[in-house]
């Protein structure tokens, strides 16, 4: 049975044959680390977790490689850090672990094996020598202490997005900065300004400063899964300039080669009708969820619940009904019955219906339940573990956690970790925080 996806290249629904079925690439467009990921954020996550669980499937584990990148050297995040009073890498250690817990929380695969979850900041000089290149072949120019890239080198630019030169300038409303040659030339490396802190600054031919935002993707994707790959995702909203951006600079670089060949976008998270985001305050984080004693599956069910490519308007229903259908299949896992549609795996190889391969769940008998849920990650829990991990849980938590603290202090190790083994035993997973606190949530 065939794979289907929809290429946001030839904007059809294609059928998916990798380079290499051995080897099957994908990159995805990570989170830029300043701030706790909201639902917008942990959407893209999750349906490209599923879609390299497909792959896994149905390509073997060993035969699937996956990046997914951390942004750690940005604007967004030389402003967070300089509000907090802390350096750079600092606040970049710390969020790139929250992301991980409350990735984790949401039963996200972590990054081992075959998946690969690249830093930026390890990459400065593999973008260098990217940018270098481009400017040797005509695509980029020094101006100002900057490095920009001649979009009029690009003779495709345009192609993934469907938008054009003329439009980007007629569109501009940023006052454009002298130093381009043309509105629609972006910026591969930076100069440092005064305030930079030293973590967020890098040697590089043309000066102190950092790279462009865009130059990263193309730099790290070549580096780990060659020229031409399978599968490039992220959100919609990165699709212009973000993407087009990438295919520009990778091919400019490297005229000749195809980079990714299929596209994949998610579609918005939304709260009443309006996209979930950082900048118009209308965001629920992850973590403010698990903290109200939300199961990180549930959320993950509800944000299953549309397909990947459509909006998804994020409210309180969607999540009490994400709820009981999974407690309803907690309940069927318990059951032993044999049929089970095989449908189910047909909605997943249509470009991904989850919503659609979620209602087969929801109407089969059966043991195979478990087996199906793994794709989706979900239903992989003891049913009784699931259920006694309720909202009731919890009110002797925290007297067991200052326990294990005084337990610490006393460097009592052993009884440090019968509490948390005996916590762990009722799915309550603790989390040990740098500032000398500890923090709990449900498995
Ligand atoms: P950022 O940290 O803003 O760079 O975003 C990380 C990822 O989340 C990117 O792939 C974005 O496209 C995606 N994203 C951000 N906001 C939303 C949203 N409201 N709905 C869906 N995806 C989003
Ligand atoms: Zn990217």
């Amino acid at each position: 049975m065939p794979l289907y996806l929809h290429n946001t290249l030839s904007r059809k629904k294609e059928e998916f044959s990798p380079l290499d079925a051995a080897n099957v690439r994908m990159y995805v467009c990570g989170p830029t680390v300043y701030g706790r990921a909201h639902l917008g954020n942990a959407r893209s996550v999750v349906v490209y977790d599923v879609l390299y669980r497909l792959l896994r499937y149905i390509y073997g584990d060993g035969h699937v490689q996956y990046v997914r990148n951390i942004t750690d050297v940005d604007d967004k995040i030389n402003a967070a850090a300089r509000e907090r009073g802390i350096s750079i890498k600092q606040l970049t250690t710390e969020v790139t672990q929250w992301f991980h817990d409350d990735m984790r929380a949401l039963n996200v695969l972590p990054a081992e094996g075959m998946m690969i979850e690249p830093r930026a900041t390890d990459h400065i000089a593999q973008m260098i020598a990217m940018i270098e290149r481009l400017i040797a072949g005509g695509g980029a120019y020094v101006a100002q202490g900057h490095v920009l890239f001649s979009v009029a080198s690009c003779r495709d630019y345009g192609k993934l997005s469907g938008r054009v030169q003329g439009e980007l300038e007629a569109g501009a409303r940023v006052r454009v900065e002298s130093y381009k040659c043309d509105p629609g030339d972006f910026v591969l490396w930076k100069p440092a300004d005064g305030e930079d802190d030293a973590s967020s600054v890098f040697m590089s031919p043309w000066g102190r400063g950092r790279p462009g935002w865009h130059i990263e993707c193309s730099a790290m994707s070549t580096h780990y899964l060659g020229l031409d790959f399978d599968i490039h995702g992220g959100g919609s909203d990165l699709m212009f300039p973000h993407h087009e951006n990438e295919i520009a600079q990778s091919v400019g670089a490297f005229p000749g080669s195809g980079f990714a060949r299929t596209w994949v976008h998610n579609g918005f998270l939304t709260v009443n009708g309006e996209k979930m985001s950082k900048s118009l305050g209308n965001f629920v984080t992850v973590r403010d969820l698990l903290d109200k004693g939300q199961k990180g599956e549930v959320i993950r069910y509800a944000l299953l619940k549309v397909k990947y490519n459509e909006p998804l308007d994020w409210n309180e229903k969607l999540l009490g009904d994400a709820k009981k259908e999974l407690d309803y299949l907690y309940r069927k896992l318990n059951e032993k019955s044999e049929s089970f549609s095989g449908s189910f795996y047909e909605e997943l190889y249509d470009d991904l219906n989850t919503p659609k391969a979620l209602s087969l769940l929801l109407m089969s008998e059966g043991s195979q339940l478990k087996a199906a849920g793994k794709v989706l990650g979900i239903l992989q829990q003891d049913p009784e573990l699931w259920f006694k991990g309720g909202a009731e849980v919890g009110t002797d938590v925290q007297p067991l956690i200052d326990a294990r603290i005084a337990a610490k202090k006393a460097k009592n190790w052993a009884e440090a970790d019968r509490i948390r083994d005996e916590l762990k035993a009722r799915g309550i997973l603790l989390e040990d925080r740098p500032d000398g606190t500890t923090d709990w949530r449900r498995e």
